[in-house]
């Protein structure tokens, strides 16, 4: 049996930066992974997704050269190579994650873990089985896509982004059931190479967990791309048959049965905490994921848990803040605990989405009595420049001392825009130190400066 400082189970984003920060704060680690470095982040979500929606961009600015004075007389898309484009990405990145374990020397256990006590992890790989006795142990399994009874993913018709991560081509007709993040991604990404989408949405708009303002305006940008939206709608039912699915909706008592060749099922994720031996120690669980304090640890208090496995949101930097938190509480320091009230949410789809804090409608619930700033991208004369108006910056603070509350972004560039709220928000910024921060002319971000000038009536350019 060998024996560790901290011992890691699961090497996605949450695992393998907890890896690396309790080797750099000298605990001897190591980390226990069954499939590959990188989890699902790197090798089934985050990264190869970015570099899809990458090819799809560039095609839209293909498509739209003229607009910029380029003629191109004919395109042909080589969608195998698309997919491939991505497969290289996350390859590559996978290997830099190896590199980083051998880098901290970290031990690298390829196999299946389970808690076998409170301080052993029992590992199984085709070849061994071996037990790793560690002082502290840090959960990082993960989640796995959800389904329901009656729509269970067949990995060809009925399928979940992994497969949609790899098609060979482009189907004719894709339904898509459920419109957040990854729903919404996929929906821009097919649509740009000529599949007929078919976004389906339980809730009353598409991205439910955005501000009101943004969901209706990627839903106008969506329709005028050509995605068919169908909002309020449950899906009760798919049939997946030889050669096309059935997808049974249900709206207002009024049934429906859509076809397509495909049905992406992208309605959240549940958390691995099943066959780790949670049960053999007993560690707390609630609604498919683990439960923990704001430093990570679980009910057993030398045993931690990160990331998605820790429930919602599922967010990669999520998972790496926790594992950061995780590690430096187990090597026992007392680190600044994450603050879930400022986490981004980012959707790449275009027009992107990045957002954080409260939306102006969760403010007013608070309680706070709110100030409101807007700027439209129609006005910046950057997003001219570059040929790309459409959406906005919206700013929510609160009226009494202009702190900002909330930050709501849905434009080309708005994954990248949101970063400075964050920071503006963590240090309690008010809508005066936003709008008197110099911006760079001409830039997408004096969108922010001009939005919290405008929640105080004084906007320049609108
Ligand atoms: C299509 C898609 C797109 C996404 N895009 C984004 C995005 O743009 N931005 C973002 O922030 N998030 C995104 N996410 C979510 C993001 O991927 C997750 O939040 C993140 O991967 C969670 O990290 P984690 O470390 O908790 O778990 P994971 O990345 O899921 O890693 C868990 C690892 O644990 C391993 N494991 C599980 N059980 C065991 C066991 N018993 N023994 C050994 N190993 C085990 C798994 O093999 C896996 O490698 C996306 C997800 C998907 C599916």
């Amino acid at each position: 049996m060998a024996d560790y400082d901290l011992a890691i189970l699961g090497g996605g984003p949450g695992g393998y930066v907890a890896a690396i920060c309790g080797a750099q704060l000298g605990l001897k680690t190591c980390i226990i992974e069954k499939d590959k470095l990188g989890g699902i982040c790197l090798n089934w979500g985050c990264i190869p997704t970015k570099a899809l929606l990458k090819n799809a961009e560039v095609y839209n600015t293909i498509k739209n050269a003229d607009k910029y004075g380029i003629k191109v007389d004919k395109i042909t898309v080589d969608f195998p190579a698309n997919i491939k484009r991505s497969r290289d990405v996350s390859n590559r990145l996978r290997k830099g994650i190896e590199f980083l374990m051998k880098k901290n020397k970290i031990t690298h256990i390829h196999g299946m873990g389970k808690l076998t006590s409170k301080t052993t992890i029992e590992t199984t790989s085709s070849k061994k089985k071996e037990k790793v006795n560690a002082k502290k142990i840090i959960i990082a399994t993960g989640a796995r896509p959800r389904s329901f009874p009656g729509m269970e993913f067949d990995g060809k018709r009925v399928i979940s982004s992994k497969e949609a991560m790899v098609l060979d081509a482009p189907p004719k007709k894709m339904i898509i059931i459920g419109s957040g993040a990854i729903g919404s991604e996929f929906a821009y990404y097919y649509n740009e190479f000529g599949t007929e989408v078919h976004l389906v949405e339980m809730m009353d708009r598409v991205l439910p967990v955005e501000d009101l303002d943004v969901s209706r305006e990627v839903e106008k940008s969506f329709k005028k791309s050509g995605i068919k939206i169908s909002i309020g709608t449950k899906v009760s039912q798919i049939d997946s048959l030889n050669t096309k699915v059935k997808v049974h909706t249900e709206k207002d008592d009024k049934k429906e049965i859509l076809e397509g060749d495909v049905a992406l099922l992208s309605v959240g994720v549940t958390g691995n905490i099943e066959n780790i031996g949670l049960e053999n120690i007993g560690i707390t669980t609630d609604h498919g994921a683990i439960r923990i304090n704001e430093f990570n640890q679980t009910n057993i208090s030398n045993i931690y848990a990160i990331g998605d496995v820790s429930g919602p949101p599922w967010l990669a930097h999520l998972a790496s803040a926790q594992g950061h938190v995780a590690a430096d509480h187990a090597a026992g320091h007392s680190p600044k605990p994450v603050d879930y009230s400022n986490i981004p949410g980012c959707t790449y789809c275009q027009p992107q989405v990045g957002s954080l804090g409260m939306t102006e409608a969760q403010a007013k619930k608070a309680g706070h009595d709110v100030k409101v700033g807007k700027f439209s991208f129609q006005a910046s004369g950057k997003a001219m420049a570059v040929g790309n108006t459409t959406g906005f910056v919206k700013l929510v603070f609160d009226a009494k001392y202009g702190e900002l509350l909330g930050a709501h972004i849905v434009g080309g560039e708005a994954t990248e825009l949101i970063a400075e709220l964050g920071v503006a928000k963590g240090l309690e910024a008010t809508w005066e130190d936003i709008a008197m921060a110099v911006h760079a002319h001409p830039t997408l971000s004096e969108a922010i400066m001009e939005a919290a000038l405008d929640a105080f009536g004084s906007a320049i350019h609108q």
